[in-house]
């Protein structure tokens, strides 16, 4: 255990030395160029994007086509969404041409043994998230050094200081949307004649799993939509540790997602 410790803390360490070092020579440039760098230059091979292909996610999934239609999507299916969020998912793949998209699910076994103790997501959504969110996540990420966000710092408070450049635990995660705004969002997906989440004219903004999303009234925060009334705010995998999250190390965790 000390040396599986040892190895990770020696892994997070170089991703924080490599973060850093990106952020100086590239923290700079636009969403689009950032892509490009950390496709063709640093991380050839060995970056994905994860997206939730909620209402704002067809914004960063576009620009990456443009500069890579292969780039590795890892979608994070929870067992929980919406099913129009499942139908969006389909139209914008085929809309942008991405050719890898890879669907991240949680294990079976690990669900009816957290089950057992009742609905989860009602009674304990920390757990919840765990198991249907962080877990895949960190199972779907162990093949790469590096993997983008559609983050932004409009997004409430616990992103306000996003860093367009940043290490989590052992991979540096790349949030080329960090600087921008809604308006800059909504103007890409009209320049660009994008489809749109059937659930926006809803009045869903910020959408998740179906038990933990309502829509949002104009003046609320796009956030308050998410964990209602739970004091809730993040599912963990943007601030859980996530290399303690994983059960094993293996690369090969994630074959079966694909
Ligand atoms: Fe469970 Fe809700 Fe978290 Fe989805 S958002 S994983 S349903 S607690």
């Amino acid at each position: 255990m000390a040396e599986m410790t040892d190895w990770r803390q020696r892994r997070s360490l170089r991703a924080r030395a490599r973060a850093t070092g990106l952020a100086a020579a590239h923290g700079h440039r636009d969403a689009r160029d950032l892509m490009r760098v950390m496709f063709e230059e640093e991380f050839p091979g060995e970056i994905a994007i994860a997206s939730s292909f909620g209402a704002e996610a067809v914004a960063l999934l576009a620009l990456a086509a443009e500069v890579e239609p292969s780039v590795p999507v890892i979608f994070l299916d929870t067992g929980r969404l919406f099913p129009e969020t499942i139908a969006y998912r389909d139209t914008v793949v085929a809309h942008l041409g991405l050719r890898d998209v890879l669907v991240a699910q949680p294990d079976v076994l690990e669900l009816a043994a957290a089950y057992t103790a009742g609905d989860l997501w009602s009674q304990r959504p920390d757990a919840c998230c765990f198991v249907r969110k962080v877990k895949p996540l960190v199972q779907a990420v162990t093949p790469y050094a590096a993997w983008i966000t559609g983050r932004k710092r409009y997004q409430g408070a616990t992103r306000q200081e996003l860093a367009p450049i940043e290490a989590s635990d052992r991979w540096v995660k790349v949030n080329p949307l960090a600087r921008w705004t809604k308006q800059d969002v909504f103007r890409l997906i009209a320049s660009h004649g994008l489809p749109r989440h059937p659930l926006l004219a809803q009045g869903y903004v910020s959408i998740g799993c179906a038990p933990c999303t309502r829509s949002v009234a104009p003046l609320e925060d796009e956030r308050d939509g998410r964990w209602a009334g739970s004091g809730k705010t993040e599912c963990g995998i943007h601030t859980f540790e996530l290399g303690e999250a994983a059960g094993h190390e293996s690369a090969s965790t994630v074959a079966g997602a694909r």
